[in-house]
């Protein structure tokens, strides 16, 4: 962990795919979500991620819950300011007193500044908030501290040098080695003493549902890997991830993460095992369209687009040749709400026609998407059948 002397599981649970409750799915389930927690810390887990805006704030209150008992003890708990949300000092204060409450705690382990870019960075010195960093550490609210990060590799380095971390999440998975942080971030910042925990192991699930062509060429390597599997280990093989977050909304998928954890160890992975992952990324990227990791942070959406589903469809529609198939996509596409009357407010299920181009989305999203022009694409390939080589060349 850096330059901490913690012994961290090499599985963290991330507090942001929690089970969902069954009438309003941006919301989590407080008594399954809990039995969840308490039985990933059971199997070892534990380092726990959340952050204020997780399941529209019912994630930290969640862990607070879950946390009683004695399981607070056995777990390190990180938590995140608000960036987006923060305009003047003082909200530092307001949020991190709110964070503790909600979390029945009286410190943090690890306080994060939540998605960290360019333009928060600013944000960051011109409200002098590393000194109410060190300002919380010497009243004991936090213990230590830390930042997670989408924008590119300079920014990257540059928050990196300007304050004295330890820790830095970072987006990574076997597809994202080139883009944010990329390959060289998370070793710079493992180079300076820096815990490199990761999320998005799975680039939002998308790597656990791989398309037939990629499932075939796990199948030939003949080592019975799932997909998951061969995700998390290329993460854990590297010696400079400290932390692989998971989110895991059920106990079976904490169960196979649990038991793919035990079976991990740096420099484990060989060249064949390397080979088959290469081609795993090739394949993905002919059909990834638009990067969306189905994170939530643009949700609700004030018309009711359920903007992550509509760039799923999108990237399922890409590269599928059967006809089959993409009938059964565009039919998935017509399932949503075409109209106002069609809505369901507290389960946003608008398909992308709904889309006004307000614009509010697009500060939130950690991977810069121009949702409004992208749903319009999505919109005249999964509606009008539109042709992807016009819109994607
Ligand atoms: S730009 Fe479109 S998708 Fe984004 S918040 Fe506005 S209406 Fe919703
Ligand atoms: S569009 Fe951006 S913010 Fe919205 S779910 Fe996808 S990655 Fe997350």
């Amino acid at each position: 962990m850096g330059s901490l002397d913690w012994e961290v599981s090499a599985l963290g649970l991330g507090c942001m795919r929690l089970p969902q409750r069954r009438l309003n799915r941006l919301r989590a389930d407080t008594d399954a979500s809990i039995q969840l927690i308490r039985h990933a810390i059971d199997l070892g887990v534990n380092y726990l991620d959340t952050a204020w805006l997780y399941h529209l704030g019912d994630s930290e209150k969640i862990l607070g819950q879950a946390l009683g008992d004695g399981y607070r003890e056995r777990v390190r708990v990180a938590t995140k300011l608000p960036m987006f949300l923060v305009r003047k000092t003082e909200d530092f204060d307001k949020y991190l007193d709110a964070q503790l409450e909600r979390l029945q705690t009286d410190h943090v382990d690890v306080y994060l500044f939540h998605a960290m870019n360019g333009g928060q960075f600013e944000k960051v010195k011109r409200l002098g908030l590393v000194e109410k960093l060190d300002e919380a550490k010497s009243k004991g609210l936090i213990r230590h501290t830390g930042f997670s990060f989408h924008d590119t590799l300079p920014i990257f380095k540059g928050i990196v040098d300007y304050y004295d971390w330890d820790v830095a999440q970072i987006q990574y998975n076997y597809m994202d080695t080139g883009i944010q942080a990329t390959t060289e971030g998370l070793t710079y910042a493992h180079s300076k003493g820096i815990a490199v925990v990761v999320m998005e192991p799975l680039k939002g699930g998308r790597l656990a549902n791989p398309p037939a062509e990629a499932l075939d060429i796990m199948r030939a390597s003949g080592n019975g890997r799932t997909p998951v599997d061969w995700a998390l280990q290329f993460l854990w093989n590297r010696p400079a991830v400290a932390v692989v977050l998971s989110g895991m909304g059920t106990q079976q998928m904490v169960d196979q993460n649990c038991a793919s954890a035990d079976r991990s160890g740096i420099n484990s992975l060989g060249d064949e095992d390397m080979r088959v992952i290469a081609q795993l990324t090739e394949v993905y990227r002919k059909r990834e369209l638009v990067p969306c990791t189905a994170c939530e942070y643009c949700m609700p959406c004030p018309e009711g687009v359920d903007i992550p589903g509509c760039f799923a469809i999108l990237n399922n529609a890409s590269g599928e040749q059967r006809r089959w198939s993409r009938w059964q996509i565009i039919r998935r596409y017509r399932r949503l709400a075409g109209s106002r009357e069609k809505l369901d407010r507290e389960n946003p299920n608008g398909n992308a026609a709904m889309c006004v181009q307000c614009g509010k989305c697009l500060p939130k999203c950690p991977q810069q998407i121009d949702i409004p022009n992208e749903l319009a694409k999505a919109h005249a390939i999964l509606a009008h059948r539109g042709k992807i080589q016009d819109y994607y060349g």
